[in-house]
């Protein structure tokens, strides 16, 4: 099982101490409705991601969670995760289309993208978190311009190693800075609009 590295834990406190990382409230999550719920199908930590929001439903009254997942889960949507074999991918449109299919299978509710760390997907293309979270982002601005009015949110699960077990974070975008984004492999420039979401 992947371990954190001293530069993921350093950038993780960063972020939960400057509150881009910040606990997951059951309302947030519109526990009535059915989650399409957007993941790394991470064995080892891919159980603990879908209990972890189970929790959070049953907190909330309870609902449905429908899954899909892929190696890099979310990532995919951000149109720019490197594949590391095919010269072309076409996981990202296809991701969206399951996305789409999902919603007419399940009925409406809020799209949620994870990222994880540690992630071996994000680990084979030499990523930080802060790229994560990047590719993150841009992915919420790909789903939102499919699918304008849907609620789409963006968690993280950490797995802190055996002393401090795992959790999932919501990530609050609007504590993610100008300055901070243009830290990250792709320029914020290029981008304008992913500082309105
Ligand atoms: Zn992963």
């Amino acid at each position: 099982m992947l371990k954190l590295t001293d530069s993921e834990l350093g950038e993780i406190s960063n972020f939960k101490t400057s509150g881009v990382f910040t606990d997951i409230k059951s309302n947030e999550i519109q526990c009535r409705r059915t989650n399409i719920v957007v993941s790394c199908g991470d064995g080892d930590q891919i159980g603990n991601i879908l209990k972890h929001h189970h929790k959070l439903h049953e907190n909330g009254h309870g609902s449905c969670i429908h899954g899909i997942t892929v190696n890099g889960g979310a990532l995919w949507l951000s149109g720019s995760f490197k594949p590391l074999r095919a010269p072309q991918t076409f996981i990202c449109p296809v991701l969206h289309d399951q996305i789409s299919e999902s919603l007419t299978i399940k009925g409406a509710g809020p799209i949620v993208l994870y990222a994880h760390a540690p992630c071996g997907a994000v680990r084979a293309r030499d990523m930080t978190i802060g790229d994560t979270l990047h590719h993150l982002r841009l992915a919420k601005l790909n789903v939102k311009k499919s699918d304008n009015g849907r609620k789409v949110l963006c968690f993280i699960h950490i797995d802190w190693g055996e002393q401090k077990g795992k959790k999932s974070y919501f990530v609050d975008w609007q504590r993610l800075g100008r300055e901070t984004l243009s830290e990250f492999s792709l320029p914020v420039e290029a981008h304008p609009e992913i500082m309105a979401i």
